[in-house]
């Protein structure tokens, strides 16, 4: 395992899908983070093979929710003074709002625009959700 630097306070995104690390990466705009952030790509890992791990030394805010839309099975670890203080396991949110997008065109909200899109989680293995007006199925594949 390559040797990456301790971070003091912030945020280590770890359990990533290989490969999936840099969706994450840019969905935080860590691109242009003014402080450190390691991504490690196909990391060894003994539970998955392979793992992606971002780590963010900065405390920043993540909507967990979100999060966890997009891969429900990484763990958050939240770092104080270089130590972990805080675990969060992620799972998919039972409710999103203007996350995933409706695209009935007979829905609601094709046509009032005011209308945000939400979605209700339905199948928790397929990762299933139902539009709250017009009963359209998406899954978590059609966030981006
Ligand atoms: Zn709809």
């Amino acid at each position: 395992m390559l040797n990456i630097a301790k971070i003091k306070n912030g945020i280590v995104i770890d359990h990533i899908k290989a490969g999936q690390g840099l969706r994450i990466f840019n969905w935080l705009g860590l691109g242009k983070a003014p402080y450190t952030v390691a991504f490690v790509v196909n990391a060894e890992s003994k539970r998955m093979g392979r793992k992606d791990i971002i780590k963010i030394d900065n405390e920043i805010k993540i909507d967990f929710a979100v999060l966890g839309l997009i891969d429900p099975n990484i763990t958050v670890n939240i770092i104080e003074n270089e130590k972990v203080t805080e675990k969060i396991r992620l799972r998919l949110p039972e409710r999103v709002e203007n996350v995933l997008i409706c695209r009935n065109p007979r829905c609601i909200t094709a046509t009032e625009t005011y209308a945000p899109h939400i979605f209700h989680l339905v199948d928790e293995k397929t990762g299933t959700y139902r539009c709250e007006y017009c009963d359209d199925l998406r899954t978590t594949e059609d966030f981006r």
